[in-house]
């Protein structure tokens, strides 16, 4: 299949999701920063693409609408293109080339099913934005240039091949797009959705992750009075004093995955994420502990657990993996779709012992 092929069959697809997001048939919903911890429902129901590939117009161009939020300003730009600046901005350059690869894959997943879902919830008229609190984090070339300075050729070339070695290619569960999320790092055990958000997701269970690196601990600490007023003002009812800290703050259940549920907070009792919120904590992966000054917070990982690792992506490809067995792993079930001018040409979906040839002719 030709890059041509794959990005007139891209044509098709957002023709065809722009449809759906001017029809109003789409689900609006609040975006999220998949690296980041959200705390909203899980966007449903899924675009059914498969389906919508039987509209195809040659016609239409790959390009979306990009709402430049440090720019104030409204732009056209190609979806791959728009693909690279994500990736540069999502995961280090400097990783491992099949984990940019899968973040590719995932971005372009993520970035697809967020339009069919009416696009930026902040800007009505952008199909994406490029503020990480509401769309992905997006670099433009300026910032890459920045942030890269002497690299910038080399980190540009890096992250744009592994887009373009991926171009067109997302993710599909029972045939529909997935909520490709992500995040920086598991701390070595991924999270089912419905613990994170409010729908479970086939697609989205916690799973392993044995290779983060780096692990990114790291240990929070509270001198006691600088604890409890952080607890007396935001939960006054907890009745938390400096007499009754040190026996009143405990973790009451936790995931499966080691990922905090409930922490008693004195006479009242919070969530993992209104923890994570409450002491700024990377992620609710976390255990407390006392000294004589005050409390510790040892933490593991980074952002909500949900979908991919990047660290562990890294891991998993710096041990062999390539970018079809990362994802394979961290979205459960799935299967990778290619769209060309026959329509979906290329298959991809987990082989048993990922020795084969992993692509499987379709029907
Ligand atoms: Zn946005």
């Amino acid at each position: 299949m030709t890059l041509c092929a794959v990005l007139l069959a891209l044509c098709v697809l957002l023709f065809l999701l722009m449809r759906l997001v001017l029809s109003g048939r789409e689900i609006k919903a609040e975006s999220c920063t998949p690296a980041e911890a959200g705390s909203i429902a899980i966007r449903t129901p899924a675009p059914t693409i498969l389906d919508l590939y039987a509209y195809f117009d040659w016609t239409e161009t790959t390009t979306i609408k990009v709402y430049d939020h440090r720019a104030d300003k409204l732009v056209d730009m190609d979806l791959e293109e728009y693909i690279v600046g994500v990736v540069s901005a999502e995961m280090p350059a400097y990783y491992d080339f099949e984990a940019l690869k899968a973040q590719a894959v995932a971005s372009r997943t993520y970035t697809l099913y967020s339009m069919a879902h009416g696009g930026c919830h902040t800007n009505p008229d952008a199909d994406v934005c490029t503020n990480s609190k509401c769309c992905q984090a997006f670099s433009t070339h300026e910032r890459m240039q920045n942030a890269w300075k002497d690299d910038y050729a080399n980190n540009y070339n890096r992250v744009a091949q592994a887009v373009m070695e991926t171009a067109g290619e997302v993710l599909i569960y029972d045939g529909k797009l997935c909520d490709a999320l992500y995040h920086a790092c598991s701390g070595g055990q991924t999270e089912n959705s419905e613990n994170v958000y409010a729908n479970a997701l086939p697609y989205l269970r916690g799973v392993d992750s044995p290779y983060e690196d780096p692990m990114r601990e790291e240990d929070v600490d509270f001198g006691t009075d600088a604890l409890v007023e952080l607890i007396a003002a935001k939960y006054p009812e907890s009745g938390i004093t400096k007499d009754n800290v040190r026996d009143g703050i405990a973790i009451e259940k936790a995931y499966e995955s080691g990922r905090v549920e409930t922490l008693r907070l004195g006479k009242t009792k919070i969530t993992g994420k209104q923890a994570r919120n409450l002491f700024g904590l990377r992620s609710t992966m976390f255990t407390v502990a006392w000294t004589e000054k005050g409390i510790v917070f040892h933490v593991k990982g980074y952002g909500h657990g949900v979908g991919m690792s990047q660290n562990g992506a890294n891991g998993m490809a710096k041990h062999g993996s390539d970018y079809r067995e990362i994802l394979f792993h961290y979205y459960t079930g799935v299967s990778i779709a290619s769209y060309g001018a026959d329509g979906i040409t290329e298959q991809a979906t987990p082989a048993p012992e990922s020795t084969g040839n992993p692509f499987v002719p379709e029907g």
